[in-house]
């Protein structure tokens, strides 16, 4: 080897262990300022051993000197490249038939929001099954969510949570009343002005994805069940497109799930979207068309695969829809209308193939609630199962909505460069799928703790004062 060409890989070499040291002290540096203490202490130890080797390798003078930094070059140029390159596809959710609609009455918060004991729908709803009446009955004798007798209650803290649930349904009670077209005319445009137009309003009102699709009719619930309206009575919608709306949770408060303030978030932000979504709504019958706002506790269609539809992201393990940048950090609600819009295509970046190998939320998952195993066929679709049940009686005794499924998920990780660079390796890699799914139980632990620091505000490691 001439001299010339020993200095070139000498000087590539210096240049890789600058790329490694940076790499390093950015991630140790993130996790620092994330508070995540185990992934800085790793990523400072183990980058040591490299750069050590590394620079002896290149201010020694063995002889062998440069076909090692040319070993080590090589090596690391095909792993960047085997994590970076798109080697096939990602395969995405897989529909294997037609989809009947769903019943609201099986979804189940309308047994414990709706259903009063002693009223001829709760009788007829348990003649109908009566293998769920033991277990509901459990649920129903104890405290509801962020009342006295639960886990996580805190007399200063839990009524952030109820004040915001409270609101919410307050204000979105009437939602059906208002949902017909308040022009004389219908206002005549394109679907692509109409979109923009909406894409463009809701942003400014604050949602942070928003999507339009064609309204799949299998997505509207067949009979109405938790929602304001007759208990039992046939759904007839009859609008042709769909707007869906997300705002991100922030992972700051999703991080202490499951306590109170993970539950104080989730509301605030169903509060947010439903915010978005009744003045699109009335934006749309403004303009002379039909429209309707469904939003938590009040919806007429099921929200995830219509946000799905409209390429806000993928259905995960968890049964929750998850997005490419803030994963199931995601608060949705919908707008229906009969005004034509331009469809969005459906995203595919992976999930599936990810949560095939993670396994986390179901690690994690305290009352067993999410499945470990393989993908199942329900109506039609190829997915996780998950059981309400179990779910909701965890929510009972801990007084919060649990969340520790969307807390330790790899993709709820805040939206940073080092999160980010691993986001945009698995949308394209196979191999960088396993490998981030195998890092993040190395780096947060495969059962990462809740973080205890609270917000002052919503601190619970205070006595309450003395009461008036
Ligand atoms: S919210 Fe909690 S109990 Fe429910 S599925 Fe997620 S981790 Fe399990
Ligand atoms: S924790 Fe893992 S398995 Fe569960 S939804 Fe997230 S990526 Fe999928």
């Amino acid at each position: 080897m001439t001299p010339d060409m020993d200095m070139a890989i000498s000087a590539l070499g210096w240049f890789g262990l600058a790329a490694l040291a940076l790499a390093a002290v950015t991630f140790a540096g993130t996790s620092v300022l994330e508070r995540r203490w185990r992934a800085m202490g790793l990523a400072a130890l183990g980058s040591v051993p490299p750069l050590v080797v590394g620079t002896c390798v290149l201010i020694g003078e063995h002889p062998l000197k440069p076909w090692l930094v040319l070993a080590g070059l090589v090596v690391a140029v095909l792993g960047a490249l085997l994590i970076a390159l798109p080697l096939s596809r990602p395969s995405s959710l897989r529909v294997h038939g037609p989809q009947l609609r769903v019943d609201e009455r099986d979804a189940i918060f309308h047994r414990f929001y709706r259903l009063e004991p002693g009223t001829p729908e709760f009788e007829e709803y348990y003649a109908d099954h009566p293998e769920r009446r033991n277990l509901d009955e459990r649920i129903r004798a104890l405290p509801h969510l962020g009342h006295p007798g639960t886990r996580a209650y805190h007399p200063l803290a839990s009524p952030f949570q109820v004040a915001a649930s409270e609101v919410l349904t307050e204000a979105t009670r009437n939602i059906d009343r208002l949902h017909q077209p308040l022009g004389a005319q219908p206002v005549r445009t394109t679907a692509e002005e109409a979109t923009r137009r909406i894409k463009g309003f809701s942003r400014y009102l604050g949602a942070d994805l928003v999507g339009t699709t064609l309204l799949n009719p299998a997505h509207v619930y067949s009979h109405v069940g938790r929602s304001p309206g007759r208990w039992g009575e046939p759904i007839d919608l009859e609008h042709t497109h769909a707007v869906a709306i997300g705002v991100e949770m922030a992972y700051d408060m999703v991080r202490h799930a499951p306590g109170a303030a993970t539950t104080t978030e989730t509301a605030f932000r169903y509060f947010e979207a439903a915010r978005v979504a009744m003045l699109v709504a009335r934006y749309i019958n403004r303009l002379g068309y039909r429209a309707r706002a469904h939003v938590d506790g009040n919806y007429r269609v099921l929200c995830v695969p219509v946000a799905a539809d409209a390429g806000l992201g993928e259905l995960g393990r968890l049964g929750l829809l998850i997005h490419p940048r803030f994963g199931p950090r995601l608060r949705l609600a919908v707008v229906t209308t009969d005004l034509p819009l331009v469809q969005d295509k459906p995203v595919c970046f992976g999930v599936q193939h990810f949560c095939d190998s993670c396994r986390k939320c179901a690690t994690c998952c305290p009352s067993g609630a999410i499945d470990s195993g393989e993908r199942e066929i329900h109506n039609g679709v190829e997915k996780w199962r998950t059981r309400q049940e179990s779910c909701y009686h965890l929510w009972r005794v801990q007084g919060t909505d649990c969340a520790i499924c969307v807390r330790v998920c790899p993709y709820s990780h805040p939206s940073t460069l080092p999160h980010n660079v691993v986001r945009w390796a698995t949308r394209r890699s196979p191999l960088a799928r396993r490998l981030a799914s195998w890092a993040d139980d190395l780096f947060y632990g495969r059962r990462p703790p809740a973080h205890t620091r609270l917000p002052d505000w919503h601190a619970e490691d205070r006595a309450p004062g003395p009461r008036p």
